[in-house]
């Protein structure tokens, strides 16, 4: 039987996942990246256990856990006003006894290199921005803004959130302004506040904003990613800044060691949320997508890396099983993942207005709510999950 010709568009870390996995797999594909040279623009994330397990299976751990900062307490939810803990998950040793693996914090270029070393190198082209798919007969054309164009069996459109692929695929399926919009900041450790190197993922809760840090880069960084109201700001790009001055106004009369952090920042950068609901569909025949591609969700549950990567493990179990009938393994995949990734996206949109109520009656029914449960188990479903066992 011919080897499968399988294209990725995009080498972001759902792009280099997917190689990665289709390669443990025993599966060849070439991945397309737009960019001259694969890297992440500067922002940490939250790496769960249903992330890093597969990381485990990829047999990148020591190299990841070599740049990461385990986490000892987690969601740690405090009060504007005063700090107060209103909620903490123990994700040291509960989090492993329950789910196998504990949780990171780790810079986003960090984990990508650590993706990208499962990836045969000679898999990766870059400069490759592609511009259109078409259906054919012998699978699928992909053409490139040089002019060149390519026939794969299989196509992956991992490639985010503006995704070409799922243009050609769906046509377009526009967003909606969340009217939020978030500042984002890292730190040197030196310069930050004690409590903010703790290794604690913490999320400060107020009126119309919060505020969530954690220490990124082994230590040496913490990471700021901060919610406010975007005012006329629409423009979704991680390259826009704010000035110092606009995030620091946006906390004003905040905890005190909060508004220290934030003094420690230098220009954040700022960016608009925009919202997109979950789709019915993304697989026709030979083409399918990935990651944020397929469903982009708020970062309320830190799951968007996470779920990019549970898609190429699980995508790689449906081809490698069904390599004579690609089309019927890419509708698997799309029913093993539809509605768990439709879920995220869901309860990661509903955070975003609990976590902004304004101090009265709705705020203490959350403060209350939050107080009550125990956080770890209530997330059983997210971080339990194995996304290679595919019914
Ligand atoms: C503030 C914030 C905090 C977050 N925190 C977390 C967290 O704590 N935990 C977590 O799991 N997730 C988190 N996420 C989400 C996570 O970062 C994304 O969901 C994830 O990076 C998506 O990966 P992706 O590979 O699908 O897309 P992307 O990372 O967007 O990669 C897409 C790639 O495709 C390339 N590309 C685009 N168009 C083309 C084209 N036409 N041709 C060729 N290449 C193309 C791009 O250059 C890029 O390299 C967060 C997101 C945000 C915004």
């Amino acid at each position: 039987m011919a080897e499968l010709r399988i294209a990725v568009v995009g080498g972001g870390i759902g792009g280099l996942a997917a190689a990665a996995f289709l390669a443990r797999a025993g599966l060849a594909c070439t991945v397309y990246e737009q960019a001259a040279a694969l890297g992440e623009v500067g922002a940490g994330l939250v790496a769960s256990p249903n992330l890093v397990r597969l990381l485990r299976r990829l047999g990148v751990l020591p190299e990841f856990l070599a740049r990461a900062v385990a986490i000892d307490v987690g969601w740690e939810f405090r009060r504007w006003a005063d700090g107060g803990v209103l909620s903490a998950e123990n994700l040291a040793e509960a989090c492993e006894r329950l789910y196998g693996e504990r949780t990171y914090t780790v810079h986003r270029a960090d984990l990508l290199s650590v993706v990208q070393a499962a990836v045969p190198p000679a898999a990766i082209r870059l400069g490759a921005k592609c511009v259109g798919v078409e259906a054919a007969d012998d699978g699928a054309v992909l053409s490139f803004a040089d002019g060149t164009t390519t026939t794969a069996d299989v196509v992956i459109g991992a490639d985010g959130v503006h995704s070409t692929v799922r243009g050609a695929l769906l046509g377009p399926s526009p967003a909606t302004f969340s009217g939020l919009c978030a500042f984002r900041a890292l730190v040197p450790a030196a310069d930050a506040p004690a409590f903010a190197l703790r290794n604690a993922h913490t999320l400060w809760l107020g009126p119309d904003h919060h505020l969530v840090h954690y220490p990124i880069s082994a230590g040496k960084l913490v990471n700021i990613v901060a919610f406010a109201p975007a005012g006329e700001d629409v423009v979704e790009s991680w390259s826009a800044t704010a000035s110092h001055a606009q995030f620091a106004a946006e906390f004003e009369g905040w905890d005190p060691r909060l508004r220290e952090l934030i003094a420690a920042a230098g220009t954040p950068g700022r960016w608009a949320l925009l919202d997109r609901a979950p789709l019915a569909r993304w697989s026709h025949g030979p083409v399918t997508l990935l990651g944020d591609a397929a469903h982009p969700m708020f970062p309320f549950f830190a799951q968007g890396a996470a779920q990019a990567v549970e898609d190429a493990a699980a995508l790689a179990v449906c081809l490698a099983t069904d390599a004579t009938d690609p089309a019927r393994a890419l509708r698997r995949y799309e029913s093993a993942r539809r509605e768990r990734t439709a879920r995220l996206q869901t309860v990661s949109h509903e955070r975003a207005h609990l976590n902004h109520l304004p101090d009265g009656p709705g705020q203490q029914a959350r403060d209350a709510a939050l107080s009550g449960q125990d956080p770890l188990a209530a997330n059983a479903w997210i971080y339990g999950h194995d996304a290679e066992l595919v019914p």
